[in-house]
């Protein structure tokens, strides 16, 4: 069996930004609710400063673990220094992967050679260090795709998969998971839903992407790591199962990928929840 502590934690939300300032008034709160609903949460840096929150935030609370890595946003940040830390922060056991990286050619905030160039390095750090990669893609598949042919992550999430079921295939073949969040819920993504009824329960993971992607029916408001929930009940009924069918399934989909059982047991820490 997995999940040892499944009696605690019934759900994890496997990509939420938890250092973001949009919970500087109340992110205790925020946390103790997510706990409250047996939820645990992995909170990704998107660079070196808020990899470094992730990880604080991570080490106190035992119910959350941290991803570190350079966003494609910030890859004009990365160089070796950077790289140093990185692997510094990754020494700590609540380091479960490297993340978010990847591409982003819709905002192009860091030209796009330098992108493709910070993201191979940090497939190549997480695969030296045998942490899965958290990967950001957006209107970038056609690099994204030649890049992870030829830099194999040893594994790792393509988030907020956005594609046809033909793209889900391409990642599932990398073996790759899904992560599948809010967006599932918006009335456009009538090709996102008929994807995800067909992709495997073992392959997705979910998540919700906090502060952003606010699924229905909040849209519009602050996103929570609570709101997974609304995130399984759409696939289930997708998949015409019950909630709980998927809560399980994709639980221990991220145990796994992520190997969260031996980093809780490692972690403990008295005088922390
Ligand atoms: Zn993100």
């Amino acid at each position: 069996m997995l999940i040892a502590d499944s009696s605690k934690i019934e759900l994890i939300d496997t990509h939420a930004h938890l250092d973001s300032a949009d919970y500087s008034e109340d992110r205790a709160v925020v946390i103790a609710r997510t706990f409250a609903e047996k939820i645990g949460v992995i909170t990704v840096g998107v660079d070196l400063e808020s990899s470094k929150a992730a990880l604080k935030l991570a080490q106190h609370h035992r119910f959350i673990w941290a991803g570190v890595g350079i966003h494609p946003h910030e890859a004009k940040t990365f160089d070796a220094q950077v790289a140093k830390q990185l692997r510094k922060l990754s020494a700590d056991p609540k380091v479960v992967a490297i993340g978010e990286i990847g591409l982003d050619y819709y905002r192009d905030l860091s030209p796009r050679s330098t992108q493709r160039d910070v993201f191979v390095k940090q497939i190549e750090l997480a695969n030296d260090l045998d942490l899965p990669v958290i990967i950001h893609n957006r209107e970038s598949t056609k690099d994204m795709l030649a890049i992870l042919r030829k830099h194999r992550p040893k594994s790792g999430v393509i988030h907020s998969f956005l594609g046809d079921i033909d793209l889900a295939g391409e990642f599932m073949d990398l073996g790759l998971y899904l992560g599948i969040g809010g967006p599932l819920t918006f009335k456009k993504n009538d090709i996102l839903r008929d994807a995800v009824s067909q992709i495997p329960l073992d392959r997705i993971l979910l998540e919700t992407d906090s502060p952003y992607l606010t699924p229905v029916p909040y849209r519009g408001k602050r996103n929570e790591p609570l709101y997974t929930r609304y995130v399984a009940e759409e696939i289930a009924g997708l998949k015409d199962i019950p909630s709980e069918e998927v809560t399980k399934a994709s639980t221990q989909d991220a145990y796994l990928l992520f190997s969260l059982q031996d980093k809780a047991r490692q972690t403990t820490q008295v005088g922390c929840v």
